[in-house]
């Protein structure tokens, strides 16, 4: 069947986008995070200079013909040029369905990094929170706090195998809490100083702002916030 003028403008435009301002990568390798739906990628992206990360940073990826989404990439490595990304496919969109259709050997497509400017305070304690969508982003904040036993970390991840995981393969300092109200008693329980705690939220809008407003009233005012999804 003859394509539409439409969809013949769509595709011209996408192959220009392609060739003037995206990035070529590989899949290295592809876990699914069964119990929880978190898929992990393990990408070599050899255009990108990873040196220069001392910010949190992000990528944003072509999922589907003209849909990009953001992914945090997190266990860079500067020699090899590879990164890996954590994504929540636990919902149907078409981020999600990328994620579940990508295999080791695929090509990916992306735009040049970008930061999200949160970095770890130089000295503080640091305490990054956030969902299953930020798991990545957190995983980069442990990636650039020197040294990493001040920082405490508790995502809502209501899967005890991904538990085990995350703890065993990239942090012990992951606490995983099933709810938002679980997360906020922890919180609370922890008693972190007002005088040197710094705080860095991060994934559903909801979720960020309820954190947010619960540290403020508690007399907190370092905190970093970025909405990822809502
Ligand atoms: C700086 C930045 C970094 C990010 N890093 C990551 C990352 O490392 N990993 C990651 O998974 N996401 C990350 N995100 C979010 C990501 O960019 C997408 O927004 C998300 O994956 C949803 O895209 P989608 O196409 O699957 O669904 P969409 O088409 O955007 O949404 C479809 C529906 O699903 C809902 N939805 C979207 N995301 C979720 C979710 N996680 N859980 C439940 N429901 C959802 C939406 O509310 C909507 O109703 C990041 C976002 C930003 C801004």
């Amino acid at each position: 069947m003859k394509k539409s003028i439409l969809s013949q403008i769509k595709d011209k435009a996408g192959k220009l986008i392609e060739s003037q301002l995206l990035n070529a990568g590989n899949v290295l390798n592809v876990r699914s995070w069964e119990e929880s739906r978190l898929i992990e990628i393990e990408l070599h992206l050899p255009s990108v200079n990873m040196r220069d990360w001392r910010q949190i940073p992000y990528i944003k990826f072509r999922v589907d013909g003209f849909s990009f989404r953001d992914y945090s990439p997190f266990g860079w490595d500067e020699e090899t040029s590879t990164c890996s990304i954590l994504i929540d496919a636990d919902h149907q969109g078409p981020g999600s369905s990328w994620a579940k259709k990508l295999k080791s050997g695929d090509s990916v497509s992306y735009f040049r990094p970008e930061s999200t400017r949160q970095f770890p305070h130089p000295t503080d304690f640091v305490v990054g929170l956030g969902d299953a969508s930020s798991v990545g982003h957190l995983l980069a904040l442990q990636q650039l706090t020197v040294p990493v036993s001040r920082l405490d970390m508790a995502v809502v991840l209501d899967k005890t195998q991904s538990t085990n995981l995350l703890r065993d393969n990239f942090s012990p300092a992951i606490n995983t809490m099933s709810s938002y109200d679980e997360l906020a008693d922890w919180l609370i329980k922890q008693q972190y100083a007002i005088a040197n705690t710094s705080f860095y939220i991060n994934g559903n809008h909801q979720l960020v702002v309820a954190l947010r407003k619960l540290l403020k009233k508690m007399g907190h005012e370092q905190i970093r916030v970025k909405g990822f999804w809502s």
